[in-house]
């Protein structure tokens, strides 16, 4: 199976093959169509299976078709995470013109607030940053009212009890009708209340 099998657009496949990138790895596989599809991925999958770039191909695939901002949310625990997603969907987006924000703790707000009102096509996040931004200003729920997918990186951590309020601020900017793509290295008590609540339409891969 190739990338063009999945069904990704030339540009993507291109792109991949520009990355080094020979063959989908079996997360991309299994996955990359699901979305593509329009389904809700749940996958569970290690660092370094290619989960980034399975769910990041077929959003940028998406956008493509019909590019606005902010097109996709990628809420992740951590500062370095967000960082390395940023330089992931940068290199699978290189040929799109593609806008990405990183919007984490320890950068300034007022920049961060400016940034997100330019309409980034992808936004990427920790969420403590992103609630207080949402909270403090009111110009940016709006900026995700056509969001078109919410991923949740590492979802086991995320969904922890930790993330709790700050993943309720987020869901009520998001509008009903997105994707939502969950990627974790382990099923959690979270994740399986979360996966029988949609399992009627929920796509579910485990290595
Ligand atoms: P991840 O699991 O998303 O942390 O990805 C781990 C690394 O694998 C990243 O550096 C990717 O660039 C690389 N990678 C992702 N997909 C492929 C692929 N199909 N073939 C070769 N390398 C890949």
């Amino acid at each position: 199976v190739t990338f063009s099998d999945l069904g990704l657009a030339e540009w993507a496949v291109n792109t991949c093959k520009e990355l080094g990138m020979k063959l989908p790895t079996p997360v991309q596989h299994h996955c990359i169509p699901k979305i593509l599809s329009g389904q809700d991925v749940m996958g569970l999958a290690q660092t370094g299976s290619g989960k980034t770039a399975a769910f990041a191909l077929p959003i940028l695939h998406r956008l493509a078709e019909n590019p606005f901002g902010v097109f996709a949310l990628v809420v992740t625990p951590t500062r370095e995470l967000a960082y390395q997603l940023a330089e992931q969907f940068r290199a699978l987006g290189s040929g799109l013109g593609l806008r990405v924000a990183v919007i984490v703790g320890g950068m300034d707000m007022i920049n961060q607030a400016q940034s997100l009102m330019q309409r980034p096509h992808v936004v990427i996040a920790t969420p403590g940053r992103i609630k207080v931004l949402i909270e403090e200003n009111p110009d940016i729920p709006a900026v995700f009212s056509n969001t078109k997918f919410l991923v949740l990186d590492e979802a086991d951590r995320v969904l922890g009890v930790n993330f709790e309020a700050e993943l309720r601020v987020i869901f009520q900017c998001l509008p009903k009708n997105r994707q939502t793509l969950l990627f974790s290295a382990t099923m959690t008590s979270n994740l399986e209340t979360l996966l029988e609540l949609s399992a009627n339409k929920a796509y579910f891969y485990k290595a």
